[in-house]
């Protein structure tokens, strides 16, 4: 899939062009030397085909990795915000954030499976929650039903790392590129995601993948 996505299957979706503009191209290509990132290519993709939403991904693997940016992304930023913005995104790549973000899922995903392997053996299982006859499309009814419970306070940790890697890719932005370009960025996000800049602290700490942006503010400004 990583192979065939990127070249075959979004496509399919919509419009990938390599990026036109040539002076944020250049600032681009520099970014990518000075982290020692290898790429296939900038694109722009027509997300606003869909909605106003704005985002910036990378897709494939190895030499093959692409850089797409929506076009409601580039829209509203200027060429600062936008190598600002890639910075942070690099540096979630550079701290290895998605390989550990999929090691984790993965793991969790396997014992939620062992645990439903138990648990679809277990006549309690059925009879406590009212089914008189076991079977195993019942078991994997139940569990997805019943699983959101307890899931629930896997959340708050999942977050507290979440919110540790942005401090990290911050940390990186404002490193390669420049922490007063991402602050004006994030500003302009908040504004459009129409998102509050002062959450309450511990409803934000248990939900918030994340941080808020007033926090995550101060902290880019003491980069400088
Ligand atoms: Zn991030």
């Amino acid at each position: 899939m990583f192979w065939l996505y990127p070249t075959y299957i979004a496509p399919i979706f919509n419009q990938f062009k390599p990026l036109g503009n040539v002076e944020l191209k250049t600032k681009i290509d520099n970014l990518l030397k000075r982290t020692g990132f290898q790429s296939d290519g900038v694109f722009v993709m027509d997300g606003s085909k869909r909605s106003s939403y704005g985002n910036a991904y990378f897709t494939g693997i190895g030499k093959n990795k692409r850089i797409v940016f929506f076009d409601t992304l580039l829209k509203g930023m200027n060429d600062d915000e936008v190598q600002a913005i890639l910075a942070h995104e690099l540096g979630h790549f550079h701290h290895k954030h998605i390989k550990k973000h999929m090691i984790s899922s993965f793991t969790i995903s396997l014992l939620g499976l062992a645990l439903l392997g138990y648990l679809i053996n277990q006549d309690w299982f059925f009879h406590g929650l009212g089914i008189s006859h076991p079977s195993n499309h019942i078991a994997l009814i139940l569990f997805t039903l019943t699983m959101p419970v307890f899931s629930f306070f896997i959340a708050p940790v999942n977050n507290y790392l979440s919110r540790k890697h942005e401090f990290e890719a911050d940390a990186f932005a404002a490193k390669h590129a420049n922490a007063d370009d991402l602050v004006s960025s994030l500003v302009k996000l908040y504004k459009d995601n129409a998102a509050t800049l002062t959450p309450d602290y511990l409803y934000s700490a248990f939900h918030d993948s994340h941080p808020s942006a007033s926090i995550r503010i101060n902290q880019l400004k003491t980069y400088k």
